[in-house]
């Protein structure tokens, strides 16, 4: 990408500013030890945006969201917005953003395979990428409705629906990031039983024959996937699959990998004329009323989607490879925050997390 490096930085609420706020650090980082600048903006958003403005997404935010290079987002809501108005907020970004392709990556860093709830040798080099649709399907499908039927009887409804053209654009981003891997392709579905989903595997095999026909393509029932990714979760390199699914498979690849403040995600929209997508990055994480405010979340989630916003929209691949590494040395070296703490090991606040990985960066790249 070339031209000016845009950030803006959209902390939220709970954690968020916490975990946001070591991001300024590895900025500082880059542009004084790689001469790698950024232009950084931030604004408010979700029940914080609420507080000052009254909404969850002022026009002037999404503005600046839709200007920026790379949106690094924290988390929104919490318990004193009852009425999921922040969520809202969210999903409205994402909409007006393009955001149509969510990127999970599953990684089992090797110093926490003994932290997932499967064995050491079923996670260890672990690497999956989950390609989730985030702006179709059942979500936003209409009808979606309670209908009061008399006598106390009611009727719910949800339309699962996408267009080819929906399938397309997301086979596409599934089967370039493959090609960027092994090559891999395993797209999931129900098309045994789902309209929706027979529509899904005949579009996803006509881009990869048109298209990709180097990539290798296998299709796979929604029910089997969430039981091979227990069972033998290494088979994977790429699963493409729709909004509801993703949103289900994600979490479950998530909790293979430790824990879930240390998953990061990107969400990346249509390449805008000129530039580069329209991209989000935030922690897989929510914004953890629970223990906001004691600065003991780990920024490591944050951290990384700021490395995949260097990877995907700024080209950087080898700085966000450092960062990488410098997460994985700081956790070998047995510095933990409280989410992934083991026997033995040290516990960090936030910010002592954040100042290990600089000093690791420095490490690796002295
Ligand atoms: P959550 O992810 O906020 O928390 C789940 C558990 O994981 C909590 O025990 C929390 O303490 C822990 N946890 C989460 N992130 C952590 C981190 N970085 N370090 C250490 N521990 C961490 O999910 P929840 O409790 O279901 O939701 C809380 C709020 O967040 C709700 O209002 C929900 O709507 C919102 N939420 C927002 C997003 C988002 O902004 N994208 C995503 C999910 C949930």
């Amino acid at each position: 990408m070339s031209g000016e490096r845009k950030l803006l930085l959209l902390p939220g609420d709970g954690i968020g500013p916490e975990v946001i706020g070591e991001v300024p650090r590895v900025i500082k980082w880059l542009e004084a030890k790689r001469g790698i600048g950024f232009k950084v903006d931030q604004d408010l958003f979700g029940g914080a945006s609420i507080e000052a403005h009254g909404k969850a997404l002022t026009e002037a935010a999404l503005a600046k969201a839709k200007a920026a290079g790379a949106v690094i987002f924290g988390a929104i809501g919490g318990p004193k917005w009852t009425d999921n108005q922040p969520e809202r907020g969210l999903l409205k970004l994402r909409k007006e953003m393009g955001l149509f392709a969510n990127l999970r990556p599953a990684v089992c860093f090797d110093a926490l395979a003994d932290t997932s709830s499967l064995k050491h040798d079923l996670v260890s080099g672990l690497n999956i990428m989950i390609v989730r649709e985030l702006i179709g399907g059942i979500y936003y499908g209409l009808p979606s409705q309670i209908d009061d039927l008399g006598n106390g009887e009611r009727r719910a409804y949800d339309t699962e629906v996408y267009t080819t053209h929906e399938v397309h654009r997301i086979a596409r981003v599934a089967f370039d990031l493959a090609r960027k891997r092994k090559n891999h392709v395993t797209s999931v579905e129900k098309s045994n039983v789902m309209a929706a989903g027979r529509l899904w595997r005949e579009e996803v095999q006509k881009i990869r024959d048109d298209e990709f026909p180097d990539v290798e393509l296998q299709h796979m029932f929604i029910d089997n996937c969430a039981m091979q990714l227990i069972r033998q979760p290494k088979q994977f390199d790429v699963i493409l699959t729709g909004n509801l699914f993703g949103d289900i498979l994600s979490d479950e690849a998530a909790m293979l990998t430790g824990s879930l403040g240390m998953l990061p995600s990107a969400a990346l929209g249509a390449p805008e004329a000129g530039g580069g997508p329209c991209a989000l990055y935030e922690p897989v994480h929510g914004s953890a009323p629970d223990i906001a405010g004691q600065g003991i979340a780990n920024p490591i989630a944050t951290i990384l989607s700021f490395a995949m916003a260097l990877r995907y929209t700024f080209d950087l691949d080898m700085e966000a490879h450092l960062i990488e590494r410098a997460v994985n040395s700081v956790l070998a070296a047995g510095m933990r925050t409280v989410d992934v703490l083991e026997d033995g090991m040290t516990k960090v606040s936030t910010s002592e997390m954040g100042a290990a990985i600089v000093k690791e960066l420095d490490l690796l790249a002295g």
